[in-house]
């Protein structure tokens, strides 16, 4: 039931169709670009070994990998959100693979019904059973954001049924954003937004194995480029793939299908993924708010600056920062419910209030954090001028501070690979729109409220009679 890495890299050699730099890829795990993504999530499979007490769960049936775990308590939630942290720590503060396939998985599970909850149910054994990678492809090229599917000028620009037969749909259009797309097993599809009765060809939901002919996936190419270890620390060893993912007339088995045309219940399916999507979004940013709070210490005091006023100051606004999504983090777990068919919700009003905290401060932090560092992020020496050992006598000599150059320059180079380069900015990016944007997370708050106590206290002392 579990795998190792490297049968998980076996698993991605078939023939999926990828397009790198206007190329098509071969073998994703052989690339020397895209080899970085694979890596990054085989953690997902490392850590059943590295930390067996949290990864690996057991039933009857055997082990299975604790992502899989269906949470049906608060319990099963803290441990699930320990899991997605500590992977994320492997992965330098950022997701890794499965926390989003098993998000989807759950969704499915709460949010369908008939035979599209019996293909969950199974398609869920499948993936546990088979240890299986899943990308999630939910968010469509959407065209005009303010008009309905049905009503684009191209009717393409979300993804539709285009043809039904007794077994099988078969669906063209767009995904964009797929995380993982190009280094997983599966593609579960998922509806963007709530759908009314006229996009009812737009309702559609499946998995597809990744190398099902008519899927193209065109991986973008941020982060392209080689980087030595010296100037990206972070970035030459982890990276994320994404990919806009083209489906032209796939056949899709109907026993894959979880939504067939049900518009009442597209919008309901969408919002089931976000419940758990969001919860792993809080739980695996924790390492990089580590990675913010961590480095803005070191590299004060590597400048001599630690025991300033002002830094002091800016060292508490982090740890603030970091340690109020910690604490409603633990809290969404801890105020979970049960949803539908018993199946554990993390609470939805404070997974939000996190995620949106977490979007709201991200350039706050940012900005404290290279405003401690100086403007070497911008301006300071290479790997090359490193390992050349006459310039780097010079480095050594001028770079000193209230640590030896080496140090300082490691240190600057982490921050400016973090913050001021362009892994910097594909985190910025990252931290506001992934897993929903700012804008999704305020109007899920405002639903999730209930006003009523805050209401009625104030109707009260004002004297009103109701508090309608
Ligand atoms: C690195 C990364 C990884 C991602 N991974 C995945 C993934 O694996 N799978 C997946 O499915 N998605 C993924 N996403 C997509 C992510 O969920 C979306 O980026 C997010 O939902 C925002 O959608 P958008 O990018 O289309 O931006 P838009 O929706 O275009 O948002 C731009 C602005 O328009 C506003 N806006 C949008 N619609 C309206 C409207 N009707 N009225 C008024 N204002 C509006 C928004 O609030 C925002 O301010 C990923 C995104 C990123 C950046």
């Amino acid at each position: 039931m579990l795998r190792n890495a490297d049968e998980y890299r076996a698993g991605l050699r078939d023939g999926r169709r990828v397009i790198y730099n206007g190329e098509p890829v071969a073998d994703v795990t052989a690339d020397p670009e895209l080899r970085v993504a694979v890596d990054h999530s085989a953690l997902c499979y490392d850590i059943t070994e590295l930390e067996p007490e949290l990864a690996v769960s057991k039933d009857e049936d055997g082990e299975y990998s604790t992502f899989f775990h269906v949470p049906r308590t608060p319990e099963d939630l803290v441990r699930r959100g320990r899991l997605i942290e500590a992977v994320s720590r492997l992965g330098a503060g950022t997701i890794v693979l499965k926390e989003v396939g098993s998000d989807a998985l759950f969704g499915l599970l709460r949010a369908t019904t008939g035979e599209g909850l019996e293909n969950a149910r199974e398609f869920h054994r499948r993936c546990r059973d088979g240890d299986l990678a899943l990308a999630v492809a939910q968010t469509d090229v959407k065209g005009d954001r303010t008009v309905p599917p049905h009503a684009q000028p191209d009717p393409d620009l979300y993804l539709r049924i285009v043809d039904e037969d007794a077994d099988s749909i078969t669906v063209r259009g767009a995904k964009v954003h797929t995380s993982f797309s190009a280094n997983a097993d599966e593609l579960v599809v998922l509806p963007t937004r709530a759908m009314g009765p006229d996009d009812a060809d737009y309702a559609v939901s499946f998995a597809i194995p990744v190398d099902t002919p008519g899927v193209t996936l065109y991986v973008s190419p941020f982060l392209h480029g080689e980087r030595n270890e010296f100037e990206h620390p972070l970035s030459s060893r982890h990276k994320l793939l994404e990919s806009l993912t083209v489906f032209d007339d796939v056949r899709v088995p109907k026993d894959r299908v979880f939504l067939n045309r049900e518009a009442e219940r597209a919008g309901r399916l969408a919002i089931a993924f976000v419940d758990y999507h969001r919860f792993t979004a809080i739980n695996y940013k924790l390492p990089l708010l580590d990675m913010f709070v961590g480095a803005a210490g070191l590299v004060a005091e590597a400048n001599g600056i630690a025991k300033a006023g002002h830094v002091r100051d800016k060292l508490a606004r982090l740890i603030s920062y970091a340690e109020t999504v910690r604490g409603l983090a633990e809290l969404a777990a801890l105020r979970s419910r049960p949803g539908e068919h018993g199946i554990q919700l993390p609470d939805p009003l404070t997974t939000n209030m996190a995620k949106y905290h977490f979007a709201h401060g991200y350039a706050e932090a940012k900005s404290i954090l290279m405003d401690l560092s100086g403007g070497l992020l911008a301006t300071g020496p290479g790997g090359a001028d490193w390992a050349n050992p006459e310039v780097r006598a010079v480095l050594e000599k001028y770079f000193a501070a209230a640590v030896p150059a080496e140090q300082r320059l490691r240190l600057l180079n982490f921050v400016a690979d973090l913050t001021a380069r362009d892994y910097g900015g594909y985190q910025a990016v990252l931290a506001t729109h992934a897993e929903g944007s700012l804008e999704a997370e305020k109007l899920q708050m405002a639903r999730s409220y209930d006003a009523t106590r805050a209401r009625e206290y104030v109707a009260r002392l004002a004297g009103l009679e109701t508090s309608a």
